[in-house]
This record gives structure tokens, sequence and C-alpha cells, in this order.
């Protein structure tokens, strides 16, 4: 697995090469956006990692260029602002995950993990479960055409357990991604939101898309008969 790193802050670029080394990632680093740009240009990189906040190009500016190139590269934003509409504009951009600065590098691991687990993907918005829908841009939710109505917790929640259907989470990972880092309440809350989201997204339909695996976690079924 080749990457990519895009990132000026130099104490940060040395902290996240390492944590990727260790996990015998090969990494490539460049500290300014045309830099960035030219080796995206130049290599089929597996995924790329890039900041926002870049000096001669802005990081913006080169998600734009590589998406005119490759719609299959993914792309993980690393930003401190912490903007919705921001992040809005950088997933219909081609962004495919958002990180906000501070960060625990754990969670930057997750991610890339995951994101290379995914591979190339399709450019779509639209995360699909059975009959369910989740549109990650409007983050409007529809099971079998109806509009379901959810908390920002709760579609958080849905959103992480739709990215991968079949797969497993924790609850420690449910509330690494889907709460903050600031977080200190009980595990338990992940127990709370599942059955709010049960109750709205499972309960009026008769096949049930959200799964409990007893002593490891939650997950959604990977595929429901038609
Ligand atoms: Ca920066």
């Amino acid at each position: 697995m080749r990457m990519l790193l895009v990132e000026d802050e130099k104490k940060l670029c040395d902290l996240i090469a390492r944590a990727l080394k260790a996990e015998r990632y090969a990494l490539d680093i460049a500290s300014d956006g045309q830099t960035g740009w030219e080796l995206a240009e130049a290599y089929d990189y597996d995924l790329i990692i890039l900041d926002l906040m870049l000096p001669v190009l802005s990081g913006t500016e080169v998600l734009r260029r590589i998406r005119r190139k490759s719609q299959h590269v993914p792309i993980l934003i690393l930003t401190a602002r912490d903007a919705t509409e921001e992040k809005v504009q950088h997933f219909e951009a081609g962004a495919d995950d958002y990180l906000t600065k501070p960060f625990a590098f754990a969670e930057l691991l997750m991610r890339v993990k995951a994101l290379l687990r995914r591979g190339p993907v399709s450019r779509s918005s639209v995360l699909r479960v059975g009959d369910l829908e989740v549109d990650r841009l409007s983050q409007h939710v529809k099971r079998a055409g109806r509009k379901i109505e959810l908390t920002p917790k709760e579609y958080a929640l849905l959103e992480y357990l739709a990215t991968n259907p079949g797969r497993v989470f924790s609850r420690t990972m449910i509330i690494e991604h889907v709460w903050d880092q600031s977080f200190e309440g009980l595990t338990n809350i992940v127990d709370v939101y599942v059955r709010h989201l049960r109750s709205k997204v499972d309960d009026p339909f008769p096949t049930k898309l959200i799964r409990t695996v007893r002593g490891v976690g939650y997950g959604m079924v990977e595929r429901t008969e038609a």
C-alpha cells in the first residue's frame, strides 16, 4: 500500500509518518499543494491524506485536480476547520472522509484502514442497505421511500454503521467515531442510541437491518432478501 500525505506542518507530518510507517505503509510526503498535486499526478496511490490549508496550492484545489484525473483514489481530508457547509462542499468535490484536527492517531489509522478496505468506490453520496438510503450530502434518510427524521447523533451513528454493512463495530469504535474525543461517558450510551435508532429505522418495518452481536457490538446486515 502506497500513500501520499500532503501536509505543511512538519511536526504533524512526522507524527503521521511514524504512525503509518509503523503499520508498514509506504508513504510519500509533500509539504505544499503544488508538490502534492505533482506527486498525485505522477503516481497511482492507494490513498491520499490531504490537508486543506497548504502553501502554494490549496488543498481544495489539489482535491479538485486529483478528482479530474482520477475518480478512484480514496482521499481523506485533514483540517482544523469544522464547518459543516465546507465539509459538504468537499464531499461534493470528491473527498471520502474528513478528520478535524486535533485528532487521535488511533482514529486516523482506523479511518485509513477503513478507506483502504473499501478500496476504489463510485462517487455516489448515497449509502444503501436493503431498502434503506442514507444520503451523506443532504443527511437525509429514507426507508422504502419514506423519509425518516433523525437527530444529528442518531444520523451519525446510522451513517457510521451503514458505511460497512456486514461489519461489526465495537462500542468503543462507535464512540470514537460518532462522539468526540472529549466524550467521557459510559459506553452504554451506544446501546441507548441504537435503541432510538431501531425504533425509527427498524421497528416500523418487517425486515430488521441493525443487528446486535452479543459481546461484540453492532452492525448492519450485509444483504436482505429482496
Ligand atoms: Ca496546513
